[in-house]
């Protein structure tokens, strides 16, 4: 060990105990493919886990999101609303399909969509005689986003919702978990996130034939005859038998990481209460983060940048990372349309992502701490 101590990572895998057992049983019983007892068993325990009849396993929260503007029906031609404040992974599969994005800024709060910049955006489309097909909805860091009045205004508009929940896994607003508020939801097991299959996706939804279309896309689209006969495009978008694994024994602990992340965004707050430059990722009452990562940004007028922070944390052998830059700032989307006050770019410029990893010592979470503090006061 160096004097700096240990790498510490943003976000790495933590896996259960139990991982192994299942991937061992699809080796024994050579379901090496993406079929077997995993694949069915993963997503009968995520849909019950939910709360929703059907899942959907797959290949990647981005294929997931691909397939759910298709079960849409979005098409070319077909505008779909989306936060601008994301990963790229959540505007790409809307270019996929041919559909162009519109960028709906942050509000302050929660940092997800703001209802008032979508009910600008709705009413625009609507005067001009064409609503979007959908309303990509970002859960970011694992953070509610104020349901009640978009899920509001979608209704008003009859806009449907596809909820990028690829972040927000074991997240609930008003008791609810997120994933069931939209048409759909989608989530990632990418191996930074909440659990992890190393890689994949699924998707969710109350509707079951939407998930078994879903399904069916993401396995080439073969028509139920006895030979290989094709009416619509598919993909290859199953997630392996052997990921599958990996994913059951990450569900039996899933409650248990997201305890684990928010004790970790609480001992931040606690051991970093006397830096006043720090404003945390709040949570308002009724909103339930998983914490996936412990946010903060500096407030306006400290000496100190995020990215001399991050060089100062990188320095000490600690990973840290800018919040997601905006969709409507990245050259691939810039020339889209945009709505609002410009709210996400002013978070991306003060803002930082902590190490969150839900193995994490606390002994670890004093070594960032300390760095911090020193960062500020010298
Ligand atoms: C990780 C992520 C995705 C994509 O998930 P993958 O499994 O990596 O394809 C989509 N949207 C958001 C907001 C994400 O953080």
């Amino acid at each position: 060990m160096s004097q700096k101590g240990e790498f510490i990572y943003l976000s790495p895998p933590h896996m259960g105990g139990r991982e192994q057992q299942y991937v061992q049983q699809a080796f024994d019983q050579n379901w090496i493919t993406t079929a077997g007892a995993n694949v069915n068993g993963f997503e009968q325990e995520l849909a019950s886990y939910i709360g929703v009849p059907a899942a959907a396993a797959l290949a990647s929260g981005t294929a997931a999101l691909h397939l759910a503007l298709l079960a849409l029906g979005v098409c070319p031609g077909d505008e779909v609303f989306c936060s601008t404040f994301t990963f790229v992974a959540s505007t790409n599969p809307i270019r996929y399909v041919g559909a162009t994005p519109v960028l709906i800024d942050s509000e302050p709060t929660t940092w997800n969509l703001c209802p008032t910049a979508l009910e600008q955006a709705l009413e625009n489309r609507y005067k001009n005689g064409k609503l979007p097909k959908a309303l990509m909805l970002v859960h970011l860091y694992g953070m509610p986003s104020r349901m009640q009045e978009i899920q509001e205004l979608a209704q008003h508009y009859g806009v449907p919702i596809i909820e990028d929940a690829a972040e927000a896994l074991g997240s609930r607003y008003k008791g609810r978990l997120l994933g069931t508020f939209g048409k759909m939801g989608v989530f990632s097991f990418n191996g930074n996130k909440i659990i992890t299959t190393s890689g994949g996706g699924a998707l969710v939804s109350s509707e079951s034939d939407l998930v078994e279309q879903t399904r069916w896309l993401a396995m080439q689209a073969k028509d139920d005859l006895p030979y290989y006969h094709h009416t619509t495009m598919g993909y290859n978008y199953r997630l392996s038998n052997i990921c599958a694994g990996i994913g059951r024994g990450q569900l039996e602990v899933l409650e248990e990481r997201v305890q684990q992340r928010r004790k970790i965004f609480s001992n931040y707050q606690e051991l970093l209460r006397d830096v006043a430059e720090l404003e945390w990722h709040q949570e308002p009452e009724g909103f339930y983060s998983n914490r996936w990562l412990s946010c903060f940004t500096i407030k306006q007028g400290s000496q100190l940048t995020p990215e001399a922070l991050r060089q100062t944390l990188l320095a000490a052998n600690i990973e840290s990372r800018p919040l997601w830059q905006p969709m409507h700032r990245q050259p691939l989307y810039q020339s889209c349309d945009y709505f609002g006050e410009h709210v996400s770019d002013d978070l991306f410029a003060r803002g930082l992502c902590l190490p969150s990893g839900s193995s994490l010592s606390f002994s670890d979470q004093e070594r960032v701490a300390d760095v911090i503090r020193k960062a500020f006061r010298g």
